[in-house]
């Protein structure tokens, strides 16, 4: 029962027991006389009563409609502002006729048309002419009250076309059956699609047709993708390929194979990385490996990118080379041991020669002429043979040891031996033989300098150093000899005042049989240095000349400590 209904039944039921009821107890207790006053002022009263209830019912019924009127009101007024305000172009449509019915603000202000021209115009009027037919077909369909209707095209007045996305919602506007639709501009998100489904594709056509073995894989080192160079330089169809661990990686290498993937999940770019990998039939090719990861928007490695060219062509060419480097440095040894030969003939033949001729023509006399010879001749002569055959001699020496360390190899043998004892005894000895001639100072005040070396080899050329020092100073000269050491080298300095070396000869001055231009007469055959060198060289140790035409030379023997000297 309805509230209304109710409230009159009360009404009437209490109205009526009150007539009633009063107009009983009036009769029973009131004085006759005054039943018809008392009656009059009951009447009044019951009707002020029931006026002041019908008034407050009234007043409470019409308060409470005219609140609702002024909240539709308010609801319409908020509806229509968030509608003209709404940042998203919005409009209303007559389903039947298609006409524009009402426009944001946003729709003018994105579309170019005035409000007046929205209205003047057809939903029709603002898609490219193509897309019409589609539009009215769709137009026609029955349409739930809210849908999403999908991307389309719309056109601006300038005639630009933009891809929006529209929602609609079916209403009754204003006494039409109209649409109400949102337009999302979208145009942006679809040309970033395009460009990455057009992106995709390029990179997709680059794998196809790259002559480069391309793999993708997942953390795991599981085939996710190749491309048909990987599947014609190994051999196995890419059905094979994908989804399994990499068939063509041969037992020695799956560490190998693991530990790229590790680095490579890691982070790291691996360029080149040269290895070898198995073909489908068995055979080994040798392959340069470059990988990179693939990661995701938050950085994790997804994937990882491997491209692997064949190298087996290049390694077998880089071989070849190696062979023939190594047989143009035998040639070149042949070559150098060669001319040494050569430059050894043509020295014996001047320098032998000449000592021999001497010999001969001394010991003929001597055979000859031995009666008629006085005893100092013949003690000249004697003493000429023996000056020519120890020189002979001497050479021979050098060039049997110059040539058995080119030929055959260093007769190298080191012990641990104190240079200042060394250098002092070859001072000593050397200064006996030329006392008459040259003063030779040692100028060392190191008690000891040992090191690892042969003792042969160096007494031979610190004895070649002193022995030139001696030959390539004028007579009254002095020849110096000094030891020196710094934090891991010993020093042993030969000095001399004697004619100097011409700077232009520096350079040529350890290569065998080389003499400066300045020697003049002075004998000799161009093999000590050289055997300096060498032997300096095979104690690791370095060998410096400086020198002034006439002032004088200083060769500087540079060997390595062993330990710090004493
Ligand atoms: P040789 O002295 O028998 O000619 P070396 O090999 O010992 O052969 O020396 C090569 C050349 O270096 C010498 O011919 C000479 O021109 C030059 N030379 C070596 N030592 C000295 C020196 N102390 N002073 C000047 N020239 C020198």
């Amino acid at each position: 029962m309805k509230i209304e209904t109710r409230l009159s039944l009360a009404y009437f039921i209490l109205a009526t027991l009150w007539i009633i009821l009063s107009d009983a107890v009036l009769s029973a207790v009131a004085i006759p006389e005054l039943v018809n006053t008392i009656q009059t002022y009951k009447g009044a009263l019951f009707v002020i009563v029931t006026s002041l209830l019908l008034f407050a019912l009234l007043h409470w019924e019409f308060e409470r409609r005219r609140r609702s009127e002024r909240a539709a009101l308010e609801s319409r007024a908020n509806f229509r502002y968030l509608f003209l305000n709404n940042p998203l172009p919005m409009w209303v449509y007559d389903l039947e006729t298609l006409q524009f019915l009402d426009v944001n603000e946003a729709a003018i202000d994105q579309y170019g048309y005035s409000r007046d021209e929205f209205l003047s115009m057809r939903i029709t009027d603002i898609r490219p002419s193509e897309d019409v037919p589609r539009l009215l077909e769709h137009a026609t369909r029955d349409r739930p009250a809210l849908q999403h209707g999908g991307v389309w095209r719309h056109r601006y007045k300038n005639g630009d076309v933009v891809s929006v996305d529209i929602t609609s919602h079916r209403l009754d506007f204003a006494g039409h059956d109209a649409v109400l639709i949102v337009a999302q501009n979208v145009t942006d998100r679809i040309s970033a699609q395009d460009a990455l489904r057009e992106s995709n594709a390029a990179l997709q056509a680059v794998i196809l047709a790259a002559p480069l073995a391309i793999f993708r894989f997942n953390p795991q080192g599981i085939i996710q993708l190749c491309n048909p160079a990987a599947e014609r330089l190994f051999g196995w169809n890419a059905s094979e390929l994908v989804g399994s661990f990499p068939p063509y990686i041969g037992a020695e290498y799956r560490d190998e194979f693991i530990d790229i993937v590790k680095r490579t999940c890691g982070g790291e770019i691996i360029i080149s990385h040269e290895t070898q990998r198995m073909r489908k039939d068995g055979s080994f090719i040798h392959v340069s490996i470059s990988t990179a990861p693939i990661q995701d928007a938050g950085g994790a490695v997804k994937e990882i990118i491997a491209m692997v060219m064949d190298i087996t062509e290049r390694k077998r060419m880089e071989a070849e080379l190696l062979e023939q480097e190594r047989l143009r440095l035998a040639l070149n040894k042949e070559i150098e041991l060669r001319n040494l030969r050569g430059r050894f003939m043509s020295m014996v033949s001047h320098e032998f020669r000449n000592p021999l001729a001497v010999i001969s023509t001394s010991t003929g006399m001597l055979e000859r002429y031995y009666d008629r010879m006085s005893d100092e001749s013949r003690q000249a002569s004697f003493a000429r043979v023996q000056t020519h055959i120890k020189y002979l001699a001497e050479m021979l020496d050098d060039i049997l040891t110059l040539l058995h360390t080119e030929s055959i190899g260093p007769d190298f043998q080191p012990v641990s031996l104190d240079l200042v004892d060394l250098c002092k005894r070859l001072v000593t000895e050397t200064s006996l033989q030329v006392q008459e001639t040259h003063q030779i100072e040692w100028l060392t005040h190191v008690p000891q300098a040992s090191i690892q070396g042969d003792p042969k080899l160096l007494q031979q050329a610190l004895n070649n150093l002193l022995s030139n020092a001696v030959k390539y100073s004028p007579p009254e000269s002095t020849i110096q000899m000094e030891i020196t050491w710094d934090d891991h080298q010993i020093n042993i300095q030969v000095k001399d005042q004697g004619i100097g070396i011409p700077s232009g000869d520096l350079k040529r001055l350890f290569e065998p049989f080389f003499r400066a231009e300045n020697v003049g007469s002075i004998p000799g055959n161009g093999l000590g240095l050289a055997i300096v060198q060498q032997a300096v060289e095979l104690h690791g140790g370095q060998l410096q000349v400086e020198s002034e035409l006439g002032v004088g030379s200083i060769f500087t023997v540079h060997l390595p400590a062993n330990g710090h000297p004493a």
